[in-house]
């Protein structure tokens, strides 16, 4: 018998019912049915993918490092983990980032700037497709950080 998966990639950019409500103040642009940024939001599943793939790894690995039978090799792995648990937590951040990113997205208030309330430019989301902030914000924010130390 052949188990074959049936096909896996059917482009299911299905956009939630609450996508369909109006959020305030859009009442101009038409909002396509799967969002203003398909290919944003494609990106942004394949980075969650990734990660959440990753971070499985990670765990199966970790999973394995009492098992180490040398003393370098387990000093090693101790440095390994290590690693391996900074890289998670800023993936988990990143994560979370990339969920809150998505459910604006079902929101229709993603590419909006949390700050001014302007559009953030498509060049920008496609570069950093986590962001919330404009660049003039984003600027002011960090210059701000800056003077804060
Ligand atoms: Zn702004």
């Amino acid at each position: 018998m052949k188990a074959r998966p049936t096909k896996k990639r059917t482009p299911s950019t299905k956009a939630p019912k609450s996508a369909r409500f109006k959020r305030s103040a859009t009442p101009r642009k038409k909002i396509p049915k799967n969002g203003k940024y398909p290919d944003i939001r494609r990106d942004l599943e394949r980075q969650r993918e990734a990660i959440l793939n990753e971070a499985g790894e990670v765990l199966t690995h970790r999973g394995d490092i009492a098992a180490f039978p040398d003393v370098s090799d387990q000093a090693s792995a101790e440095i390994d983990q290590n690693f391996s648990m900074r890289i998670r937590d800023r993936e988990r951040k990143l994560l979370k980032k990339i969920e809150e990113a998505l459910e604006r997205m079902d929101a229709a208030t993603y590419g909006t700037c949390e700050d001014c309330g302007g559009d953030i430019p498509y060049k920008r989301l496609k570069a950093r497709p986590v962001t919330t902030l404009c660049i003039e914000c984003k600027t002011l924010q960090e210059q701000e950080e800056q003077a804060r130390g």
